[in-house]
């Protein structure tokens, strides 16, 4: 099908019109996209590919991006009607690709050079390249601007030395979005630069870290004079600071977005909190639906669900999405452990029911921590929303060099 779409509802009534007709082939074209998708016995980040593949094959890949970039050229308007019919039909190995399609390459839209755009958006958009985020260091989590990992100038090209950790996804990523110091003179947020970098190259080694759900989604990541071309820098050197706080902005607000983990495949991907109808499904289940403990849970699950939209209808600074999210996990995993008891917690894999619930229900602790831990949203929402005073430091034009380290 072969639409040209208006860029949104123009003023006189027949513009408008034919903008809802427009608007409703595009609906119809999203059902029978979900209707027909087909990603046979595909599993964890095939799946994801997959889909991402029949996506763009389907037209409806990168629905807000310009079309000489690989997307649809939509008005984001779109973007709102698809994620409203696709809500439940997402298979959760798709947040697979979320730090490649949610953060990596909007902010490459952004700041990046149009060559790197044309190089990177194309293929991030199709499933092709599958992206890890290279921020975290051992000694630089909430105070990521206080990172070592360095990069320097070598002819046509960047050399890379250092260390990066709780790398999600970096075992089956083919591209890493970067920040690293090159100037160590400079105070330490003015001295940073973001970069695209391979991953598979000699220089980059990835070690798994299995965490407690018995599963490794992150990884160790050592960079031993790893190469990058001269001209994979985001934005400007030294101005890497800004890119990182927006890429950041980007994770929270997907992070936030209230999107429900897919229940009908019961996958053990994605980090969305357990949805309010598998949650009662559970308690039906369990005969539990009378307990008016139980009752009162499932109430407060289901009324953050509808709160979530209402709340982003007023574009909510992102760090208040995130800390909704995490709360409503953390809420829904102990409702599940409540009513899976032992098997929430020490179960046989084998058994595919129990080990979904308990994926959730361990998994959801660390949901408070990537993306920047709660405090850390508290804090950015007290200085940058609220107004308070910034957190006591040294002054801020101290050089890197000269600042405090453990
Ligand atoms: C599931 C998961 C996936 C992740 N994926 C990635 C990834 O793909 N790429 C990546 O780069 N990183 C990733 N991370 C890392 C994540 O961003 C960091 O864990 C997080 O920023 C916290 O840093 P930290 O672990 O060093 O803890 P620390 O910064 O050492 O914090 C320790 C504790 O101190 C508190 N604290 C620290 N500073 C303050 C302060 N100023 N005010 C109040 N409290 C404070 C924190 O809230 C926390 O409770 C991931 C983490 C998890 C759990």
């Amino acid at each position: 099908m072969n639409m040209a779409y208006h860029s949104g509802p123009a003023g006189t009534c027949a513009a408008s019109n034919l903008w809802l007709m427009q608007a409703a082939d595009f609906e119809a074209k999203v059902q029978s996209f979900f209707a027909t998708l087909d990603l046979g016995e595909t599993r964890g980040i095939a799946r994801a590919r997959a889909y991402r593949s029949a996506l763009a094959q389907a037209g409806l890949s990168g629905l807000s991006y310009p079309t000489e970039l690989g997307g649809q050229g939509l008005d984001p308007e779109y973007e709102r009607r698809f994620s409203a019919i696709a809500k439940d039909s997402v298979p959760g190995e798709a947040a697979m690709l979320g730090i490649g399609l949610g953060m990596a390459l909007p902010t490459i839209a952004t700041y990046g050079s149009p060559e790197l755009q044309r190089r990177f958006i194309p293929p991030g958009l199709r499933g092709d390249e599958v992206w890890c985020q290279l921020f975290s260091e051992p000694g630089a989590g909430s105070d990521l601007a206080g990172l070592t990992c360095r990069a320097e100038r070598d002819g046509d090209q960047w050399i890379v030395t250092g260390q990066k950790v709780w790398t999600s996804g970096a075992h089956h990523a083919d591209l890493g979005i970067l920040i690293a110091r090159t100037d160590a003179d400079r105070p330490k947020h003015r001295g940073v630069t973001m970069f695209v970098i391979e991953m598979n190259q000699p220089g980059v080694q990835v070690r798994p870290l299995v965490q407690m759900t018995g599963v490794a989604e992150f990884n160790e990541v050592f960079l031993d004079q790893a190469e990058i071309p001269a001209d994979w820098v985001v934005g400007e050197v030294n101005g890497g600071w800004a890119l990182a706080v927006a890429l950041l902005a980007h994770e929270r607000t997907t992070l936030g977005k209230g999107t429900k983990t897919d229940d009908k495949a019961k996958s053990k991907a994605g980090r969305s909190p357990l949805p309010y109808e598998g949650l009662a499904a559970l308690a039906k289940a369990k005969g539990r639906t009378n307990d008016p403990l139980v009752r009162q849970s499932l109430a407060a699950i289901y009324t953050h669900e509808l709160i979530i939209p209402a709340l982003r209808a007023r574009e909510i600074h992102p760090s208040v999405g995130k800390l909704w999210r995490t709360r409503q996990g953390r809420l829904a995993a102990q409702l599940a452990h409540e009513l899976g008891g032992p098997n929430a917690v020490a179960w046989e894999t084998t058994d595919t029911e129990a080990d979904y619930w308990a994926y959730h229900v361990l998994n959801c602790r660390g949901m408070s921590l990537g993306g920047g831990t709660d405090e850390i949203q508290r804090n950015t929402i007290g200085e940058r929303v609220l107004g308070l005073p910034r957190e006591p430091g040294p002054p801020r034009d101290t050089p890197f060099r000269e600042l405090p380290r453990n």
